[in-house]
């Protein structure tokens, strides 16, 4: 386990569950703190000491070490940097940092990684049980909160006044988090809060899914504003928690361990999946009023409807980013899906090839694939435009 005594820990950002990550880190005494948001000074930083093949996540991540690194005493910093297994680069970004920060001259500051596999538990901060558990409780609020913007934003007779809201939330929760406190009060006046936000909700926008490579669809410079764009061109956004990746990965493992007959195995993942239900209750439950007509698909309805189109072991996030929005579909919850990936993305482009099945088979419903490598143009936006207009369509003649 990695010792970060003296160090401030540098969690990247990656969506506002960033902040509650690193409440939960202070609370274990550690000065942890999140990254900066991206900048074009933060790409361009990152493209100075990459070589131009990276995921344009490893670009980003790259860059804002070298802005904390500017800034920051190297012998009082360290950085956590995740890892995954799966058809993906992910799993080598803390190695390839860490050649980055030895060639720069910083070969002393450690990164600290972890796997999905022990779901991120065998770091300093995060690694007993009762902070695995806040963790996943943290992530689940936060999650809440993102849908609850996105439930009321477009609806707000004051504008400003959800955004607002959202903001003093967040700050409360992360306050009680880095006490060690439970989630639940924050989650019952967070959602008391966002249902007394006066709206014109008298004609229901088209609800469009954002889904896709978990970290380009968390940062809002890196998918180029996608979803607020998204609500400017008349849609509601229907956010993809980040919690979901979690209780994807546990039901993963559980399916697995049945294939290969390991029964203590599936026990391990299921009780872990009865402790994730029962952190989660106290968080979600308070806005059930609230997401009574928000579409929503679990881990298990999102692995089956996946699996017309690709095996169960795949591995990585191209099931969910195929599944979910297929899971939403299927109860009519939404009338338009945009999967954003960075450019060259290895699963990003398993499911861009997928989607033209889908789309045949589903002709009707409105389909957007949309590759970001931090230079954009206008192409992206003429085709967001162009696809909200046919969401529009596709809303009316369904009746929605
Ligand atoms: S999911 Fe895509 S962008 Fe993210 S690390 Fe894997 S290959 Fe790179």
């Amino acid at each position: 386990m990695a010792s970060l005594d003296g160090r401030t820990l540098w969690i990247p950002y990656m969506s506002d569950a960033s902040h509650i990550a690193a409440a939960i880190a202070r609370s274990a005494g550690h000065d942890a703190k999140v990254t900066p948001l991206t900048s074009s000074a933060t790409v361009a930083l990152g493209r100075s000491v990459t070589s131009g093949r990276e995921c344009y996540p490893a670009i980003i991540t790259s860059g804002s070490m070298m802005e904390i690194l500017r800034d920051n005493p190297p012998e009082r910093t360290a950085f956590f940097m995740g890892t995954a297994s799966g058809p993906c680069r992910f799993g080598q970004y803390c190695q390839y940092h860490g050649m980055i920060l030895k060639r720069l001259g910083y070969p002393g500051v450690p990164i600290v990684t972890s796997s999905s596999s022990d779901s991120y538990s065998s770091v300093d901060g995060f690694s007993s049980f009762n902070r695995q558990k806040a963790l996943y409780q943290g992530i689940s609020l936060v999650d809440n909160l993102y849908k609850a913007r996105f439930r009321v934003r477009p609806y707000e007779r004051n504008r400003g006044e959800t955004d607002r809201v959202y903001g003093q939330q967040l700050l409360k929760a992360c306050e009680r988090a880095e006490k060690g406190l439970s989630l639940g009060k924050c989650a019952q006046e967070a959602a008391r809060a966002f249902c007394a936000i006066p709206v014109d909700g008298s004609v229901r926008r088209p609800r469009v899914a954002v889904f896709g490579e978990i970290y380009i669809r968390n940062d809002p410079y890196a998918n180029d504003n996608t979803l607020d764009r998204i609500e400017e061109l008349g849609g509601e956004v229907v956010y993809s928690p980040i919690a979901e990746w979690m209780e994807f990965v546990n039901l993963s493992f559980i399916e697995k361990s049945k294939k290969l007959n390991r029964q203590g195995s599936v026990m391990t993942g299921k009780i872990k999946a009865g402790v994730m239900a029962m952190m989660k209750r106290p968080v979600e439950k308070p806005f059930e009023k609230l997401f009574a007509d928000t579409p929503h698909a679990g881990a298990e309805a999102i692995l089956r409807a996946a699996l017309p189109y690709m095996p169960e072991n795949i591995g990585g996030e191209a099931i969910l980013c195929i599944g979910a929005p297929l899971a939403l579909m299927s109860h009519g919850g939404i009338q338009g899906a945009v999967n954003v990936l960075p450019f060259g993305c290895l699963p990003g482009t398993v499911v861009t090839a997928v989607s033209r099945r889908i789309r045949r088979d589903r002709p009707d419903l409105p389909w957007l694939n949309l590759a970001f490598d931090g230079q954009e143009d206008t192409d992206n936006t003429s085709r967001l435009e162009a696809f909200m207009f046919q969401v529009k369509k596709y809303a009316d003649r369904n009746g929605d």
